[in-house]
């Protein structure tokens, strides 16, 4: 049974990752209102009801603005640690499809197995996932200022990666933020800069590698063809036959079936 990833969007004005193996599926957050999300899971044939769960990264809104109307119009059970819940609206916005997973202790959803894995970012308790059905595994992870070796086991073995590439540090440090955002994004809990994520493609890096969807990336301090070009030299000659895309925030990416 194949395994299916589409990023339907990404970027700080929403994300959502949808994930499918056989009869199930599941999103990576929800950051886009539910009208959009709706419609862009429609151009790959999937009813928002159809979902088995969300499972929330963190309570940033660009991740969780749907959250509260997918749970209650479609019953959708939304899967988070209890620090995203208590730092969020999330119990009061969808209180009885909650459901509490532990970071760092992998659960089930129907035929998929999620692992969250702690990544460095400024909410209250980010993780990142990696998705597997057993053969094929998925690691996302789009919201971290640095690397720790916990994204690298997190992220390890995978056969597709969504990867947060956000902005290029000259572009970040010469470009039109005010100086508190510039080191916030810049800083150890905000956004992982091209290199950065270079460096970590480079350590992750195996010849099981076939797909990388850089993530995330900043409309004002990044050039998709400058991250696309800074992946593919990390991925190096041993890499190039990984198929390098881009998520986009304003249309859904090319369904990955592996
Ligand atoms: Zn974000
Ligand atoms: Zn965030």
């Amino acid at each position: 049974m194949p395994i299916e990833v589409c990023v339907l969007a990404s970027g700080s004005d929403g994300n959502a990752t949808y994930i499918r193996s056989g009869s199930t599926a599941i999103l990576i957050d929800a950051g886009l209102s539910l009208k959009e999300l709706s419609r862009r899971l429609s151009l790959i044939d999937v009813e928002p009801r159809s979902l088995d769960a969300v499972a929330i990264t963190h309570e940033h809104i660009d991740h969780v603005r749907s959250i509260g109307p997918l749970s209650r119009r479609h019953r959708v059970p939304v899967f988070t640690n209890d620090a995203t819940a208590r730092a969020s609206t999330l119990r009061a916005q969808c209180a009885d499809t909650l459901e509490r997973f532990t970071t760092g202790s992998p659960f089930e959803v129907g035929r998929l197995r999620l692992r969250p894995f702690p990544v460095p970012h400024d909410a209250a308790e980010t993780v990142g996932f990696s998705v597997s059905d057993g053969r094929v595994n998925v690691g996302v992870a789009t919201d971290l200022g640095s690397v720790t070796l916990e994204v690298r086991d997190g992220l390890s073995n995978c056969d597709a990666l969504v990867l947060e590439s956000n902005h290029d540090e000259s572009m970040l440090m010469e470009g039109p933020y005010p100086p508190f955002l510039k080191e916030r994004v810049s800083g150890p809990h905000g956004h992982l800069s091209n290199a950065a994520a270079g460096a970590l493609i480079e350590s992750v890096f195996h010849g099981g590698l076939r797909y990388l969807v850089l993530a995330h990336i900043s409309r004002i301090n990044n050039v998709p063809s400058l991250t696309v070009k800074t992946a593919r030299r990390a991925l190096g000659r041993s890499g190039s036959d990984v198929l390098v895309s881009v998520g986009r925030h304003d249309m859904i990416g090319e369904i990955i079936t592996m």
